[in-house]
């Protein structure tokens, strides 16, 4: 396999771009080697700038859930781009998604789209302070809510890739009112409400994808929630990635919670710059116009992104994938933990619906800590082996994999394969 043209389009992307990438998630800082470079997609395929093809699963880090160019979207999109891109007033596209989204979530009265998850997240802790005229809110360890301020800290995603407790340019100030606590810990939130009596709300990625995939225990979210009800703070769950991926109503549908406020991203666009927060009515009229809580954008609610975003949902009612995406990445789980046995490689897999990773460890993963005490090193080897063998992973120990409802048997075995040659790789070490 030859990477020659993406070696090019790196260095010559050196030059005016950072490190050649938009996102540092997409640079090969921990598996060693230079990103590819990505020239076109077709469903379950990805190309790259060589031609090589591989079976993606990475899917835009889950955007992509019916694959890459399904027919309806793309249909949906043409139509869109015939009328305009953005207007800077109303369309009727912005209602057809809200309605789409709410109706996903029953705690969901009303939805304000903004054009990225990171936006998602900052509004929407703005307006739990808004609502509540409390400042302090709790994050958990290991959990990543895009790059504000704010909650750039313990962070996961690229922060946990890169070892990076937080990010330089981040003044104290601007962590001063976040305080950590432990995933799958109630005593850990407990213990701030214990010291402070300002706390709005607490975040939280309901299944983490972001410290790779770790599931919550039994009923946490429920006791969680029910304790902050008790002590008059919200529940803020960023479902940014989990939402439509775990279920339809995202991982709140599946939890059998419900959200002060919800934070979406990712599938709600299609693959287009989409975010969305949203809550029931009296927490959502503090946002402006009804209310006294500023957050705005000139390209929010872009018609051919809302366009994507109903085509998307639209068909991803129609197919229903979520049986389909357990089956398969509980297939995929047995190679990986079967192959793991055959060749005496250490390996846990935490797996929930269409989000699955495998951690280079002995013992189970339930925490940052836990995640954190992988061996990156032999996921790299097995990255490398995996993308020879036509498989596209997130080039990370700590990104889940994403399944597609493009996916086919076909797929399937090809990854049985390749999981099979790289776990020998690995066994080599
Ligand atoms: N929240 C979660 C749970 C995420 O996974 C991400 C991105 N991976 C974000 C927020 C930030 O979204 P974006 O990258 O679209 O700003």
């Amino acid at each position: 396999m030859k990477f020659e043209k993406s070696q090019k389009l790196y260095e010559k992307g050196l030059v005016h771009l950072v490190g050649a990438v938009n996102s540092p998630v997409r640079a090969f800082t921990s598996v060693g080697g230079n990103p590819l470079f990505i020239k076109k997609a077709k469903g379950s395929k990805i190309i790259d700038a060589d031609d090589n093809e591989y079976i993606d699963l990475v899917l835009s880090y889950g955007p992509m859930i019916l694959g890459h160019r399904h027919r309806k979207v793309q249909k949906a999109i043409k139509k869109a781009l015939k009328n305009g891109y953005s207007y800077g007033a109303s369309t009727e596209s912005e209602i057809d998604l809200a309605e789409i989204v709410c109706s996903a979530f029953p705690g969901m009265d009303k939805v304000r789209f903004v054009s990225s998850g990171t936006e998602a997240v900052l509004s929407g802790i703005r307006l739990a302070r808004a609502f509540t005229g409390k400042d302090k809110i709790i994050k958990f360890a290991g959990c990543y809510h895009g790059h504000q301020d704010a909650l750039l800290v313990a962070a996961g995603s690229g922060l946990a890739t890169l070892s990076l407790p937080g990010s330089k340019g981040v003044p104290e100030g601007a962590v001063k009112n976040t305080l950590i606590s432990e995933f799958n810990d109630l005593e850990s939130v407990k213990k701030h409400f214990k010291r402070h009596d300002d706390i709005a709300a607490v975040i939280i990625e309901p299944i983490t994808g972001n410290m790779g995939v770790v599931l919550p225990e039994d009923d946490f979210l429920k006791e969680l929630k029910k304790y902050l009800e008790s002590k008059g703070a919200l529940l803020i769950v960023d479902e940014v990635m989990t939402g439509f991926r775990s279920k339809f109503g995202g991982a709140q549908e599946l939890l059998g919670v419900e959200a002060d406020i919800t934070c979406l991203g990712k599938v709600i666009g299609g693959g287009f710059p989409v975010g969305a927060y949203g809550a029931r009515n009296e927490i959502m009229e503090q946002v402006a116009p009804l209310g006294e809580m500023y957050q705005a954008g000139t390209l929010s609610g872009n018609p051919i992104a809302m366009a994507a975003g109903i085509a998307t949902l639209t068909e991803l009612k129609k197919q229903n994938p979520y049986e389909q995406f357990e089956e398969h990445a509980g297939i995929i789980e047995i190679f990986l933990i079967e192959t793991a046995r055959k060749y005496k490689v250490n390996l846990v897999v935490n797996r929930f619906g269409s989000m699955l990773n495998p951690f280079f460890r002995k013992g189970e993963v339930t925490n940052f800590e836990e995640a954190k005490a992988s061996d990156s090193k032999k996921f790299a080897v097995f990255f490398w082996e995996m993308i020879k063998n036509g498989v596209f992973l997130p080039p990370s120990q700590f990104e889940s994999w994403f399944l597609s409802s493009a996916l086919t048997d076909k797929d399937i075995k090809k990854i049985a394969e390749a999981v099979d040659k790289a776990m020998l790789a690995v066994s080599k070490m």
